[in-house]
């Protein structure tokens, strides 16, 4: 039973789960931001998944099986045949000696025990609730490996390469690629996935197919077959076979020696259900980032390095600010994540379509909120400045190590110290950590001896008495690395009118540190060590990424 809505919200508010008042604010937001009630109280916060699927459970007088902390392994999967399991949408997640328990999100229908007695051959079966998108997710567990896939497709004889790329593309979504990657070697192509940053091998190729699936990508992505000896980029939008919107996918094609590379960017459709608490800001962080997007102009900054996440937190932060009332316009490079509603501008240099240049049209058009992909030269700088002392907020990342070290950094591509101060509203640094596998995850107590190695920074920070500790021990959901996904570290520094004047002295980043700390600054340490103490992560690998400062 896919409930709607409505029945949701009577749901929500039958419980207790939430006040009828909160119920209709959240109904009329959610239709300005064009989304689904359930999706929008999930992406504010207001409610958690668990929450949800426990409310749910509740009015349906069943269980609630919370699949996505406790995953079902490959093996509980395929006690249902998958033909039963998609038409019933059932899964089974538990056994004891005596006992099955079957997670639906159809608790409902009619002869679901008598059908699963028959296919389990069990005693007893316990029933139990769980969310759709948990139980659409477990379906990937009858997946085989891509690898045997492309075997049968070309025994088949079907339309081979069509047959082949889709197996591609549906794969990478369900795993949550974010990027394909297709080698050329001497005798194959290697298809590889990236999923949370690593590189996955993911099938095979054999040679005599490579040039009909390259040509399919290039006629999918509009681009020549008969170039082979210059670089080429378009864009294929992807519909899956099991629903959903389609997907923008972004091709690059590079010649080598070994013959031409394929690379797609997934501009993935995850994004969407991306909140600032999954990508790891604190409540309290968030709060402080709600009053600082409440203002119509100023400049907020994310810093980092490469590969430290800023994107996403721009982009969690766009949808957040995308609403009916106001016009938001992008100049990225690339565009990354396509974002209903929002008018987004791809930084070209071939056309000399720069981020000055982009950036200089765009305040011409009259739009609220202005995101450029990044600000790394004056030009850039110096529009952005005036396009947020002219009634603009503008969201930008920055290449800095830290938020302290940003604001000089700024001053120093020549931007008038006073400009600064008075247009800068927030600047925030982060980094990624990776987020211990919740199928594995096992709690350790911390000795005084490994705490004392840690150094006194550390120490103050996870102050004294006993503590615990987690880490992921090794299971098939994580590969054995004990990790799955990663989450964010972050540190704000909010520019109050202290700051102002003291950023108006050209300061080190030494004074803005010593001034943020008496604020209430909360170092990307700080913030990671939370995350230790909750769960999220290892102290290893918190200390891998970042050091105590
Ligand atoms: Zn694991």
């Amino acid at each position: 039973m896919q409930l709607d809505d409505l029945k949701i919200k009577e749901i929500l508010v039958r419980e207790n789960y939430l006040a009828e008042s909160d119920a209709k604010a959240a109904e009329k937001i959610a239709a300005e931001h064009r989304s689904s009630l359930t999706a929008y109280l999930l992406s504010s916060n207001l409610i958690s998944q668990e929450l949800l699927g426990q409310a749910i459970a509740e009015s349906l007088h069943t269980p609630y099986a919370d699949l996505r902390a406790h995953p079902p392994t490959k093996e509980m999967i395929g006690l249902i045949s998958e033909v039963m399991a998609r038409r019933l949408r059932v899964v089974v997640y538990k056994q004891t000696k005596t006992e099955i328990f079957v997670a639906t999100d159809n608790p409902e229908q009619e002869g679901l025990v008598d059908q699963l007695k028959k296919e389990l051959e069990a005693a007893k079966i316990v029933i139990a609730y769980a969310l759709p998108v948990h139980i659409d997710t477990t379906f990937a567990g009858y997946q085989k490996g891509l690898e045997t896939r492309f075997s049968e497709i070309i025994k088949s004889n079907k339309k081979i390469a069509p047959e082949l790329v889709n197996q591609i593309f549906e794969d990478a979504l369900t795993l949550r690629v974010s990027d394909i990657h297709i080698e050329p070697q001497e005798t194959r192509a290697l298809v590889r996935f990236r999923i949370d940053g690593v590189l996955h091998d993911a099938g095979i190729i054999p040679l005599e197919y490579i040039e009909t699936i390259i040509n399919r990508i290039k006629i999918q992505a509009k681009l020549r077959i008969d170039e082979h000896f210059n670089s080429q980029d378009g864009a294929i939008r992807f519909t899956s076979v099991n629903g959903g919107p389609p997907t923008d996918l972004r091709v690059s094609i590079v010649p080598t020696l070994d013959g031409e590379k394929v690379a797609i960017r997934i501009l993935s459709n995850y994004i969407r259900e991306l909140t600032l608490s999954d990508i790891g800001i604190s409540e309290t962080l968030s709060a402080r980032l709600q009053e600082s997007i409440k203002k119509p102009f100023g400049m907020i900054l994310v810093t980092g390095p490469t590969g430290s996440g800023k994107t996403t937190t721009l982009y969690s932060l766009i949808k957040e600010l995308n609403t009916r009332s106001v016009n938001i316009t992008t100049i990225e490079d690339p565009v990354e994540y396509k974002i209903d509603g929002v008018n987004q501008i791809q930084a070209n240099a071939q056309t000399n379509l720069t981020f000055a240049k982009g950036l200089r049209a765009i305040a011409r058009q009259d739009p609220n909120i202005i995101f450029v992909g990044e600000i790394r030269d004056t030009e850039t700088a110096d529009i952005a400045v005036n396009a947020a002392l002219t009634g603009h907020l503008l969201l930008s990342s920055f290449h800095a190590n830290n938020a302290a070290a940003a604001i000089p950094r700024f001053i120093d591509m020549g931007i008038e110290p006073f400009l600064v101060s008075s247009t800068l509203e927030l600047v925030i640094a982060q980094r990624l950590v990776r987020r211990i596998c919740n199928s594995c995850k096992v709690s350790e107590p911390v000795s005084k001896a490994r705490l004392a190695k840690l150094g006194i920074v550390a120490n103050n920070l996870i102050g004294s008495g006993e503590h615990t500790f987690y880490r992921g021990k090794d299971c098939p959901k994580c590969s054995g690395t004990g990790y799955n996904g990663r989450i964010g570290i972050f540190e704000f520094i909010t520019v109050t009118p202290e700051l102002q004047d003291l950023i108006a002295r050209r300061p080190s980043t030494k004074e803005i540190s010593e001034l943020v700390s008496k604020q209430k600054f909360v170092s990307m340490f700080a913030d990671g060590i939370e995350k230790v103490k909750n769960g999220l992560t290892s102290l290893e690998e918190l200390l891998r990424v970042i050091t105590a400062q």
